[in-house]
């Protein structure tokens, strides 16, 4: 289905001015990614697709028909919506909560009940969870519910609205991956709100960067808004936390860290690349080396890398740092935290002249 936003504004009672006259098209079978600092608008933006919120100016369109035109209780039974919480009802067993969509659809209690076991299935829960309360879940559990939860309305389209921002680094990269094989399967219209850049270049066919005060700043494909961010606020928004990561410091015995380029897994890279790369992970974790003059096939990937050397863990004795520095491919030791995050890149000239003094 297309979504269409024709020169939408929503002013809140208030005054708050959330969204300033956006026109945007969702294309059909996508996933569009709207991303922004907190407080841009993006909430607002994707509630009015569902009315739960009510433009003040303009149209939100859907397959061209004014959603003005549907009852609201009809239109959001036929919109999948997933929150960050997952909103799960607390009172009801996992399955029920899923089965929620169809039961207020009329479909009898076993034709609901088995859907939601399919379900479950589906977003890759074993059978004896369906059973249990949310709270006998964990936060990636619960997410996944909430997926299910919003597939069970069996609509083209599905809203998410920050749905993996409150699990761990590691679940959510689990809830990516999960949600985009899905959608290879499903091809929904996808609209997915976030404040994370990381997140919205990985999971987008399309990305809507939004800045404060409801205003588009750009839209399009997450390698044009990486490549060719058209202003300085898209180009500050996409650089925070890429490119480079960690600063220069000097360590307890005197080396001086420096700041290395990074490149997160699942991001377009535009090759050939022109000098060594640390790819890491969302939780900043690095999973080893992009080689000078690599192309990439869309999204780096694992496949892509060269296997790191070891690791030095700062504060640990500086021979691990020698040993990091000498067993790398791109002779840059890397150096990470206590919680095993990138903090930057030290030689083995450094260290030797650490160990030795200076020659
Ligand atoms: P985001 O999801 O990007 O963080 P929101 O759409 O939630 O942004 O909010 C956009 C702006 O509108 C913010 O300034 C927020 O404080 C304001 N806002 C959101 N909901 C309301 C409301 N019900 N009444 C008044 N202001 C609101
Ligand atoms: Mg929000």
């Amino acid at each position: 289905m297309t979504i269409e936003f024709a020169g939408v504004t929503k002013r809140y009672p208030d005054g708050t001015v959330a969204v300033d006259d956006l026109s945007l098209t969702i294309e059909d079978g996508t996933i569009t990614v709207l991303v922004g600092p907190s407080g841009c608008g993006k909430t607002t933006t994707l509630r009015m697709i569902n009315r739960m919120v009510e433009p003040t100016a303009g149209k939100v369109l859907l397959d061209g028909r004014d959603v003005r035109e549907s009852d609201p209780p009809v239109l959001r039974r036929g919109i999948g919506y997933v929150i960050q919480h997952a909103g799960l009802f607390p009172h009801r067993t996992v399955v029920d909560n899923i089965a929620t969509v169809p039961l207020l659809s009329g479909w009898g209690k076993r034709k609901a009940r088995e859907r939601a076991a399919e379900l479950l299935e589906t977003v890759g829960l074993p059978p004896e969870l369906g059973s249990r309360y949310p709270a006998q879940l964990s936060g990636g559990q619960q997410q996944r519910v909430g997926v299910a939860r919003a597939l069970a309305a069996d609509s083209p389209v599905l809203l998410m609205d920050e749905p993996f921002s409150a699990v761990d680094p590691v679940v959510r990269e689990g809830l990516q991956d999960e949600l985009l094989r899905l959608q290879s399967r499903l091809g929904k219209t996808i609209v997915f709100v976030t404040h994370d850049i990381d997140e919205a270049v990985r999971l987008g066919d399309k990305v809507a960067v939004l800045r404060v005060g409801g205003r588009l700043a750009q839209y399009g494909t997450p390698a044009e808004v990486l490549r060719h961010p058209v202003d300085d606020f898209v180009a500050s928004f996409v650089g925070r936390d890429r490119g480079y990561r960690g600063l220069s410091f000097v360590d307890a015995d005197g080396v001086e860290v420096r700041a290395v380029p990074t490149i997160a897994l699942g991001q377009p890279v535009e090759g050939p690349t022109a000098e060594w790369l640390l790819a890491v992970n969302q939780a900043g974790r690095p999973r080893g080396w992009l080689a000078p003059g690599s192309t990439v096939d869309e999204k780096l990937a694992e496949r892509d890398l060269v296997a790191g050397g070891s690791l030095y863990h700062r504060g640990t004795p500086i021979r691990g740092a020698l040993d990091a520095a000498l067993s790398s491919p791109a002779g840059l030791g890397v150096v990470v935290d206590s919680g095993g995050e990138v903090l930057g890149v030290v030689t083995a000239r450094q260290i030797l002249d650490v160990i030795q003094g200076p020659a």
